[in-house]
């Protein structure tokens, strides 16, 4: 990976996807253009009610597509090219969103990346979700713990080139419960599915829907950007 990108990066020296500048991936510039989401509720429960998912109990993300074009861009970037910088920053910005977050203080918070399938990760050679559930771990000062206990086990067409209803077509039944682990939800931790962005929801509903039948009471789901449509 990192000779890979070595290379990468001389062959193409990196420039902000934003708006071209060469130097970073996404320049100090662009990043203080971008409108922070505030996080308008505060307790599990009241994010619950608001919650327009059926198995999803409320989706928290720090951008929205609309307001921050440029967003798009470096996310659509990051999931072919893995890019430190990009991941360093994905992690700072929810941090920081969790810790306004006040259903989580004094909680275990517990991240489940959404799962690639085999056959893309081999492809792409990372698991954006992942590297992104690692970046707030280390950025967060409370205690964090990831478990991989989804598993992608279908290999679903790309959801980019699909409509709402189709994406969620495409995904039922593509994920289930990592068997080799042992299984616990611990209604005092604070369960959130990790992905990069939230388009439709369809992934993020999903995941969701396995954890709930799983005896999972509560499931959130934490992104960098979100994307109302
Ligand atoms: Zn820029």
């Amino acid at each position: 990976m990192n000779i890979i990108n070595c290379l990468l990066n001389l062959l193409f020296p990196p420039r902000c996807v934003s708006c071209k500048t060469e130097g970073d991936f996404l320049c100090s510039q662009c990043i203080q253009k971008f409108q922070k989401q505030k996080i308008r509720s505060h307790s599990a429960s009241k994010l619950h009610q608001i919650s327009e998912f059926q198995h999803l109990d409320g989706v928290i993300y720090a951008l929205d597509y609309a307001k921050n074009p440029q967003i798009k861009a470096a996310l659509q970037q990051f999931k072919y090219r893995f890019t430190q910088e990009l991941v360093d920053y994905f992690g700072d910005l929810i941090a920081e969103k969790l810790e306004e977050c006040q259903m989580i203080r004094g909680r275990g918070i517990v991240l489940i990346p959404v799962p690639l399938h085999p056959k893309r990760l081999r492809y792409r050679g990372f698991n954006q979700a992942e590297v992104i559930a690692r970046s707030i771990q280390e950025k967060t000062p409370q205690k964090i713990e990831i478990i991989e206990t989804l598993i992608r086990t279908r290999h679903t067409s790309q959801q980019a080139k699909l409509g709402k209803k189709e994406r969620h077509e495409n995904l039922s039944d593509a994920f289930n419960m990592n068997l080799k682990l042992p299984q616990k939800y611990d209604s005092n931790q604070v369960h959130f599915i990790v992905d990069d962005v939230c388009t439709t929801g369809s992934t993020l509903e999903n995941c969701a829907k396995v954890l709930k039948f799983n005896g999972y009471k509560r499931v959130y789901g934490l992104v960098v950007a979100r994307a109302f449509k």
